[in-house]
């Protein structure tokens, strides 16, 4: 089966209980039993049922075994945000006194995350690339987990999952991949060596931009020291699946983070059309940039420039695809806000892998928090203009994007 009809007609597409195509929305809190017996038995995982929506419910485990059989998981958990992945699935495996590497192009959001964790003590080795080398380097015995994303958001710099997971696994630690850019139609993590992998729903899967979600996916691969990686003592006997586990019976349920029922509904619809949407998105990504790089002082960053660093990724990871994330750099701000302000097509909104074209300029936005040398590692500089490109015709695109430069001044 290709890709989209694997979407389609995979064995995640459950038969539902009244012949839907698709499956219902249970948008129910709690769940009903004939006899207390019965649901004794559910609570003692006896047997299989749903009790309470936090826990369990129908419409969200349809959209998890769909995105499981698509990363090739064992399982997968969905949160209510991007976010609340995260936090679950580090609060998983760190405890006090743990330290996680990862990498500072990460998204804004992350690397917040992980200056609240260190009010908890769990300490984060920053380094300016994640590398085969930089994890050896820093990996100590305190390092529990590796974290990256796929594809940084907007730095556009591409994790090398074969050699990075390659050295954590020397060193015990599971390498966790945030992969919301590249999504499983570019990439599949786990196959490539990646132990857990984790999206941000709210863009590319869902697609429309109609809801926040998160997921995380166990690829069950990693064989857990429970010595080592004491947050999972207590769930030893479950061996590769000790992280799945906790997070689904310990931390992910108490934390509270589900994804409602509702949304898991509109995350469901929208994959059915990842495979399309990521395929015109790339392509028109392309065209645009290659567009853009004709244009006079403007300096284009998109992966499959021949120019960019991480070029040779995209053949060798990527699937020849360079996602839907373009940037610019426009020479000024009062430029990037002059070519921001006269697009017909793109909305100026802070978001990614909408269907429709978005607009901004992070450094007065989404890096309001950050420091200029923190900013730029994360390849944002004070004339960036970020682009998340949607599905619109891309000769369109073309024109407003050549007609705002070209009618810009750069003062
Ligand atoms: C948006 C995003 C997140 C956070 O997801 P939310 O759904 O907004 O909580 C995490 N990582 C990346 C790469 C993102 O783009």
């Amino acid at each position: 089966m290709g890709f989209n009809t694997g979407l389609l007609h995979g064995k995640s597409i459950s038969r539902y209980p009244g012949r839907e195509i698709l499956p219902p929305i249970s948008q129910v809190s709690a769940f009903r039993y004939e006899s207390m017996e019965e649901l004794e038995k559910v609570f003692n995982h006896k047997s299989m049922g749903y009790a309470y929506s936090r826990i369990g419910n129908p419409t969200i485990t349809a959209f998890e075994q769909r995105i499981n059989e698509l990363e090739g998981g064992i399982g997968a958990i969905c949160c209510s945000s991007g976010m609340s992945a995260i936090t679950s699935a580090l609060l998983a495996v760190c405890e006090s006194g743990d330290e996680i590497i990862a990498g500072t192009g990460l998204y804004g959001g992350t690397i917040d995350l992980l200056r609240d964790l260190e009010k908890l003590k769990i300490h984060t080795v920053f380094v300016n690339e994640l590398t085969a080398e930089s994890i050896r380097k820093n990996a100590s015995d305190k390092t529990r987990v590796v974290f990256g994303e796929l594809i940084s958001n907007p730095s556009l710099t591409v994790l090398d999952i074969p050699e990075a997971s390659k050295a954590a696994h020397e060193a015990g630690i599971p390498l966790f991949v945030d992969s919301t850019t590249a999504t499983p139609y570019i990439a599949k993590p786990v196959s490539l060596g990646a132990d857990v992998v984790i999206h941000s729903t709210s863009k590319y899967l869902n697609g429309g931009g109609n809801s926040i979600g998160g997921v995380v996916v166990d690829g069950g691969r990693f064989s857990w020291d429970f010595e080592k990686h004491t947050a999972l003592s207590g769930f030893s006997k479950y061996g590769k699946m000790a992280l799945s586990v906790r997070l689904r019976t310990d931390i992910w349920e108490n934390i509270g983070g589900c994804m409602a029922p509702a949304n898991a509904f509109l995350n469901y619809i929208g994959l059915d059309t990842l495979g399309i949407r990521m395929e015109r998105i790339c392509d028109n990504a392309d065209r645009l940039a290659h567009a853009l790089n004709e244009l006079p002082e403007i300096e284009v960053n998109y992966l499959t420039l021949d120019s960019h660093p991480y070029h040779g990724f995209v053949e060798s990871e990527l699937g020849g695809r360079g996602g839907g994330i373009l940037n610019f750099r426009a020479g000024s701000k009062t430029r990037a806000f002059n070519i921001i302000n006269s697009l017909k097509y793109a909305m100026i909104a802070s978001n990614i892998g909408d269907l429709r074209t978005l607009v901004i300029h992070p450094a007065s936005t989404l890096y309001i928090h950050s420091g200029r040398e923190e900013m730029e590692a994360a390849g944002v500089y004070e004339d960036t203009v970020r682009v998340s490109v949607g599905i619109e015709d891309a000769e369109d695109l073309i024109r407003d994007f050549t007609e705002a430069v070209e009618g810009s001044v750069n003062a």
